[in-house]
């Protein structure tokens, strides 16, 4: 086997959560974790590793053109979630990826259904799509701010907390849906430290070219720190399932979060095993006969321009 696959295999299995596993975030998943096998010396080689597989993959993904891959990134504020796009998807060949970022949505965008936007971006086939936050913040950032429903204009305002095992059910339907017509979804939850996340808003307030990352909703959202963690814990423990699994990537060391995400993209690719479509004979007799004219130009214009 692919000595890289090897790799993938190993390290992918840990960071998922079973289906129908209730989880805690705090208690189940260190954010520091850089599974024991792996170095940081070693993670750039294995990174650049993933990154030339994931390049061959998509390669192969694009000219199948049968399966689309969605890749669904959630995670707190500094998570990482930009670099982490950035690092992994560098090898890519731009045309055969959609990146995507979902913020506070549009006067539009409200006057739908709030699956809506974001399957109207869902990668067509062949394609990798990727998600930068998503419609699971309709479970996260809506339920800690439940005003945020009022312009969703639903036709009868939740008065108890059953909307959110409703949307879980809604989105797990939906992607459902999405994997039974080809299109795979590949979901990483980017588990960050509160300490961590201070680290990075300090080095974002003092360096002048990083405050544009920075906002005020950021604070606001890291005072609700524990209700936060509460409302993934809960998104995690129920909408991993058997079609469209969680994976929780420990992200307080950036270059294991990277390498982590590769991982688990790659293994998505590996188990779909995309191939060049097989040549037709008719095609094969038409490329020989092309490829003969072409050798016997070519043999021409070399003649003349010696004599
Ligand atoms: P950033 O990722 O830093 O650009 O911030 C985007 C902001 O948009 C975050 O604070 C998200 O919580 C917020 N956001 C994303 N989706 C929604 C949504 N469906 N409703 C309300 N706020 C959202
Ligand atoms: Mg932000």
């Amino acid at each position: 086997m692919d000595e890289r696959v090897r790799f993938i295999r190993k390290l992918t299995p840990a960071l998922r959560i079973p289906p129908g596993r209730t989880v805690e975030l705090g208690r189940d998943f260190d954010p520091a974790s850089t599974d024991g096998s792996v170095s940081r010396s070693d993670a750039s080689g294995l990174l650049d590793q993933g990154v030339e597989l994931l390049t061959e993959y998509q390669d192969r993904l694009y000219a199948q053109a049968s399966s689309g891959v969605l890749v669904v990134l959630q995670g707190p504020d500094a998570s990482g979630k930009d670099s982490t796009i950035k690092h992994v998807m560098r090898g890519v060949n731009p045309q055969g990826v959609d990146v995507r970022s979902f913020g506070e949505p549009s006067a539009e965008e409200l006057s739908h259904d709030y699956l809506w936007r974001c399957h109207r971006v869902v990668p067509q086939r062949g394609r990798i799509g990727v998600f930068n936050r998503s419609y699971y913040e309709e479970v996260l950032v809506v339920r800690i701010h439940p005003e945020l429903l009022v312009p969703e204009r639903l036709p009868e305002l939740p008065k108890d907390e059953s909307i959110w095992a409703r949307r879980y059910r809604e989105i797990n339907d939906w992607e459902r849906y999405l994997v039974e017509n080809g299109i795979r979804v590949v979901k990483v939850f980017l588990n960050l430290s509160r300490r961590e996340q201070a680290k990075r808003f300090l080095k974002r307030i003092d360096d002048p070219r990083k405050h544009w990352k920075f906002s005020a909703a950021d604070l606001r959202d890291r005072r609700r720190w524990d209700d936060y963690q509460r409302v993934y814990s809960d998104m995690l423990s129920h909408t991993s399932t058997e079609w469209a699994p969680w994976h929780v990537v420990p992200a307080d060391h950036k270059w294991f979060a990277r390498l982590a995400t590769a991982a688990v993209l790659a293994q998505t690719l590996v188990e779909i095993d995309p191939r060049y479509p097989e040549v037709e004979p008719a095609t094969r007799k038409q490329m020989a006969k092309a490829r003969s004219e072409l050798v016997a130009e070519v043999g021409r214009s070399k003649a003349a321009a010696k004599g």
